[in-house]
Formats: C-alpha cells, sequence, structure tokens
C-alpha cells in the first residue's frame, strides 16, 4: 500500500462534463450543448465513437422498430450524415459502416457545435460529497488535472463515473457470468457479388461444427455472429468470442486481446476453405478497443426488466421507445447455452411497429445527484441490457441523457428536480420519438 497526496489543478470549469465519447457521450454532448450550456467531452482513447469505431463494429443495428424511426433525433442526424458521406452501406437487415468516415462525422459534429473535447483523457476518479460529484479526476498525457462540472453524464460505456461515484451496479449474472466480448476485425479481399451469390455465405453458422471437428477451429463456439460488408472488398468482422472477459479490468482485457489476435487466424482459415467468396480475405486491422457487450449494469431509480419488453411498456417518463431484440451471447461456448440464446432471440422479439418504452429514471443512478447514466450501461436487468446495448439505443439514452443533464443545471443541478413534461417536449423539439407524451 502507497499513500498518495497531491494538490490538482482544476484545469476546465463546464455546466456539464460527459465521459466518454461512444454512441451515448457524443449525443449527450450534442443534446445539452443545444441547450445552451456548456459542454466538455473527455474521452479515454483516440477517437470519438467508442465501439463503433475504435472498436470497429461493423454495423448499425436497425433504427426502427419497422416502422417507426425510433432513434430519432440526434439519431438520425447521425445516420444521415454518415449515408451522406457514403459511409453507411445497406447490408440485409442492417447497415455496414465505414468506420473512418463514421470517425469523421463525429469530429464534426462536436466541433460545428463548439464543444471542446480532448482525446487521451481518462476519469480516473470523482470527489464526491453526500451523493454530488464536486470534481473530476483525470489523467491526461499532461499528468493529472480536475474538472469541475455542474453535472456529470456517464458515458464510459462500463459505467465508470456511478460506480467510482459509489452507485450501486451490478455485473453478469447472479455468478457473475458477463456476454464474452469480441474483437472486430477489418478483412480485404471479399468478393462480395460471390458471397451474395451463395446462399450460405456471409453469415449463418451452418458449417462451425463441421470446421471444429476438422480441427480448423480449436473452440466449438457455435455462436458466429458474421462478417458485414463495409466496403468494395471489404468486410467488418464480428467473429470470435473472449469469453469470461471482465471489461472492468485491465489484466482480463489484456488476456482477451492476446486471445482474440491469436485465434482470429482460425476463422481465416475457416472463412477461406467453407465459406464461398472469401478466398482471398486478408487481415487488414483488429480493432484498437477491445469489443465489451457487457460489464456493469448502474442501478437507477428503476430497472428496466424483460417484462417490459414483454408488455411493451408504456412510462410516465418515457424519454424513447426502442425494440432491438434480447440479443445475449451465451457465456460460455456450450451448446445448451446457444440453443437458450436461439431460443431467446427468437421468442423476444416485436412485431413490426412495436417497441418497449424506457423510463428517466433508468438514467438516474441511485444515490446520485448529479449524475446521469447513458449507453450500454443504463439500469436495466440482464436481458434489457443485451436490447437496449446497441448503437440506436445509446443514442437515445444518450440524448435524453444530454437534455436532462442541461435543464438540470439551473435546479440546483438535481437530476430529479426537472419537470419531466418539459424533458419530454424538449426532447421532442429535439425530435425524439415519443408517441405516448402529448406535451
Ligand atoms: C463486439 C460487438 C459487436 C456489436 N455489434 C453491434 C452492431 O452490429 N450494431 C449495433 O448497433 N451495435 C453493436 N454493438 C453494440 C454497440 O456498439 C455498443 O454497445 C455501443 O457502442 C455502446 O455505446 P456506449 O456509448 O455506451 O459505449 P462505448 O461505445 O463503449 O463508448 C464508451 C467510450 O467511453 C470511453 N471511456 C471508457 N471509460 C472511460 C473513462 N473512464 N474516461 C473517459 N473515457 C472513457 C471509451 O474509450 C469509449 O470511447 C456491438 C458491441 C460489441 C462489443
Amino acid at each position: 500500500m502507497v499513500m498518495y497526496q497531491r494538490k490538482l489543478d482544476v484545469r476546465y470549469h463546464t455546466d456539464v462534463l460527459i465521459a466518454g465519447g461512444g454512441p451515448a457521450g457524443v449525443v449527450a454532448a450534442l443534446a445539452a450543448a443545444r441547450q445552451g450550456k456548456s459542454v466538455r467531452l473527455i474521452e479515454a482513447h483516440s477517437c470519438l465513437g467508442g465501439m463503433g469505431t475504435a472498436g470497429l463494429v461493423p454495423a448499425f443495428m436497425d433504427f426502427t422498430d419497422g416502422v417507426n424511426f425510433l432513434a430519432d433525433g440526434i439519431g438520425r442526424e447521425i445516420l444521415d450524415a454518415v449515408r451522406a458521406a457514403d459511409g453507411a452501406i445497406p447490408f440485409r437487415r442492417s447497415i455496414g459502416i465505414r468506420t473512418e468516415v463514421l470517425k469523421r462525422v463525429y469530429d464534426r459534429l462536436l466541433e460545428d457545435a463548439g464543444i471542446p473535447f480532448t482525446f487521451h483523457t481518462q476519469l480516473v476518479d470523482v470527489i464526491v460529497h453526500e451523493g454530488r460529484v464536486d470534481a473530476a479526476i483525470c489523467a491526461g498525457k499532461t499528468g493529472l488535472f480536475a474538472i469541475r462540472a455542474a453535472v456529470f453524464v456517464d458515458c464510459t460505456g462500463d459505467g465508470d463515473v456511478a460506480a467510482l461515484a459509489g452507485a450501486p451496479y451490478e455485473k453478469g449474472d447472479p455468478d457473475g457470468n458477463m456476454q464474452p466480448g469480441t474483437l472486430c476485425s477489418l478483412w480485404s479481399g471479399i468478393d462480395w457479388e460471390e458471397v451474395e451469390k451463395s446462399e450460405s455465405a456471409g453469415m449463418g453458422n451452418d458449417r462451425i461444427t463441421e470446421a471444429f471437428e476438422d480441427g480448423v477451429l480449436t473452440v466449438e463456439d457455435l455462436h458466429l455472429v458474421g462478417i458485414w460488408r463495409v466496403g468494395a472488398t471489404l468486410g467488418g468482422g464480428n467473429i470470435g468470442h473472449t469469453f469470461g472477459l471482465d471489461g472492468t479490468d485491465e489484466e482480463s482485457l489484456t488476456e482477451a486481446y492476446l486471445w482474440a489476435r491469436k485465434t482470429l487466424p482460425q476463422y481465416e482459415r475457416y472463412y477461406k476453405a467453407y465459406r464461398k467468396g472469401f478466398e482471398d480475405m486478408e487481415l487488414a486491422a483488429t480493432g484498437s478497443l477491445m469489443g465489451v457487450r457487457e460489464s456493469r449494469r448502474i442501478v437507477g431509480d428503476y430497472i428496466l426488466n424483460v417484462d417490459d419488453f414483454r408488455e411493451r411498456a408504456v412510462f410516465d417518463d418515457e424519454i424513447g421507445r426502442f425494440s432491438y431484440p434480447v440479443d445475449l451471447h451465451p457465456a460460455r461456448p456450450d451448446q445448451g447455452a446457444y440453443e437458450e440464446y436461439r431460443g431467446k432471440w427468437v421468442n423476444l422479439r416485436h412485431e413490426d411497429g412495436e417497441s418497449y418504452g424506457i423510463p428517466y429514471r433508468v438514467l438516474t443512478p441511485k444515490g446520485l445527484k448529479n449524475v446521469l447514466v447513458a449507453g450500454r450501461c443504463v439500469s436495466t436487468d440482464r436481458s434489457m441490457q443485451g436490447s437496449i446495448r446497441v448503437t440506436p439505443g445509446c443514442y437515445i439514452t444518450g440524448q435524453a441523457a444530454g437534455v436532462a443533464a442541461a435543464m438540470s443545471v439551473p435546479v440546483g443541478a438535481n437530476t430529479r428536480g426537472i419537470d419531466i413534461r418539459e424533458l419530454q417536449a424538449r426532447l421532442k423539439g429535439l425530435g425524439a420519438y415519443l408517441p405516448n407524451c402529448h406535451v
């Protein structure tokens, strides 16, 4: 044990500090700035976009419920901007992403909005007093410094801010098992016309067992997500799993990067030998951020649960609606768990035009007055985290958290002191899909 004590400069003062610049953070920053408050964003990595850029996640899941545009408002603006810059490639039921285009779109949106942000800036601690965070302690290339803000929005994906400030959280199932990660990858040399021609190519697990029995794959992981088209001959791979990953532990993360890099050549052999159109593929890159599907779920004033999904719940304090199915990758490469996964995937889904409500209370961590959480770590049970975690879902919670953070500033930086009808009205003003709010 060492004792480490020192005085830190408060380098910045801002109304709203956004920690983490993934999809939730970018949208939260824009939404807060549009309410006329000063906003600053800090990002630990080297670009905006989190899993969707640095993590090389290859696709946007559906923004709609088949009829209605759910991630409307800033989410739609981002999609439109990516499309206009030729960064979105329609692929089966989703949209392949050119990640370099998405990075530039995020950069431009924040720059145009005049929102200051820095990369290589990690929030490592908070100063908290009676449920109120006074300052964020940040580690940058220049060393340690502090940022004071009235309201903090935790968009770290892992709930770092809320957890450091003492909010309760859950992780995984009762035994702590979490969804595996995936180090996403970028492949060149794919003949997409040939892939499209070949019935079973592109996605599907039909020959995985055969490849395992042939010794091409060393883990019988039946759950192969697939490769998305992300360019003329480029493919974004969401293939392989890093089982036992804890995205809040650098040792576990390191082990996962090493395992994923070691095993990707197995998948290369699999695609080349067992699938048509992939014969000439070459690995161009792996993500510079591990793809973490699940870590902390911060416990808020309400825990969105799977019954809400089943019942297409409507909430008085609704801030958005979503409908992506429960997509909870099995924690182990186990055939029984995989069958259970497929059962949920098939059964826990809505008909076109149906969705579940997201209440404001999933953004308010218990016990904290001036902290909101958005993105994949909002307050849900495990099943619902498997739905709300995809990018359009993060845009919805990010947008609401940004507006709510700005509204909280003049009411004593109290996130529970805002007028919910006014929040809904402002969200509607941004274009949010709120069919049950008649404000
Ligand atoms: C393998 C994989 C495949 C996926 N596939 C899809 C898909 O096909 N379609 C889809 O729509 N969604 C997909 N998702 C889900 C989606 O990409 C993520 O859940 C989503 O990006 C989460 O957004 P977020 O903003 O909450 O967190 P993140 O995207 O994780 O962003 C968090 C950001 O915060 C930064 N950060 C973390 N801690 C700190 C800190 N302490 N201080 C400062 N910065 C910090 C990180 O560097 C990161 O940039 C996938 C996810 C994974 C992991």
